[in-house]
């Protein structure tokens, strides 16, 4: 299995905030870095008519995927309308199937945010092990602890050390 990370976010700045820190750590231990954001950023101004934030959106993300060497996957919909749905399961599915990550790093499945709760959904039906930073604890503290949290079973023949990982209390699998 080749050593790849795809990590999957809701919006842009997403990843920026949750992930990219452990993206470049996996980029060190050589690691093939991908990155998403499943919706586009639409909503993500007072200012600009929507084609346009997509556009200053869409560009700062490929920005930011280059900067950490990441290759970029366009994304699937506007934002708010990210829904745990057949045609979107199936799209970024075959996104998944394509990439074919060791790992995906997703959202909290346990966030403020209906968004960010169905990127975890979405991404964390496909056999591979997803692992996430346990939101019900501030971000600081899951950086502070090191605990980063394996919330699914993953396909149990792909089993990976990416270290400290851990089973928080209460979650299945
Ligand atoms: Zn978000």
């Amino acid at each position: 299995m080749a050593k790849r990370v795809f990590a999957i976010a809701a919006h842009p700045d997403d990843i920026e905030f949750m992930m990219a820190g452990t993206m470049m750590l996996l980029k060190e231990r050589s690691y093939e870095l991908h990155y998403m954001t499943v919706a586009n950023g639409s909503c993500g101004t007072a200012e600009h008519d929507r084609e346009t934030i997509i556009q200053i959106r869409r560009q700062e993300s490929i920005n930011a995927a280059e900067f950490i060497g990441a290759v970029y996957h366009e994304s699937l919909c506007d934002d708010i309308e990210i829904f745990y749905e057949k045609k979107l399961l199936t799209r970024l599915g075959s996104v998944i199937r394509e990439v074919a990550p060791e790992i995906l790093l997703v959202p909290s499945p346990v966030d403020y945010m209906e968004d960010h709760v169905n990127t975890s959904r979405l991404a964390g039906c496909h056999n591979i092990p997803c692992f996430t930073l346990w939101t019900q604890r501030s971000a600081k503290e899951s950086y502070q602890s090191g605990n980063l949290c394996r919330y699914n079973r993953g396909n149990e023949e792909q089993r990976t050390d990416v270290g400290n990982a851990q089973k928080p209390e209460g979650v299945a699998g």
